[in-house]
């Protein structure tokens, strides 16, 4: 390709299958830089191209949804790679466990915040 330059890299997914550089308008590039090879790996694994590029022609053309497909995509591969077992799961259930943990400590600080405060008066005695 004449209008690229002589040392552009691929992207990382057209490393992966082998390719020089880039075919013009590559869907991938803007997701999978060359500097980041392990994520595309990572994606790969779980995904494959064709599964990843389907979910990406499944976003439609709106930006936004395209960045969070594909952010979804990379945040799911990674967390598989982190932890081959539970994968995001295993992100969740954490996060799940951080947030019962912090609700009985916000409950054990309103209960000592009640114990602290001053008793009620007495209640009538009927004399
Ligand atoms: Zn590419």
């Amino acid at each position: 390709m004449a209008d690229l330059p002589p040392n552009h890299p691929p992207c990382a997914a057209c490393a992966h299958q082998g390719r020089p550089s880039c075919p013009a308008g590559c869907p991938l590039a803007p997701y999978f830089p060359a500097d980041r090879p392990e994520r595309f790996e990572y994606a790969n694994l779980l995904y494959g191209v064709d599964g990843i590029l389907r979910r990406l022609e499944a976003a439609g053309p709106d930006p936004g949804t395209r960045r969070a497909t594909m952010a979804s995509i990379v945040f799911v591969s990674d967390a598989r790679a982190a932890d081959p077992v539970h994968g995001a799961y295993g992100v969740i259930r954490n996060l799940q466990q951080e947030l019962a943990s912090v609700k009985a400590e916000i409950a054990a600080i309103r209960q000592k915040q009640q114990q602290a405060q001053p008793p009620p008066p007495p209640p009538e005695d009927g004399h």
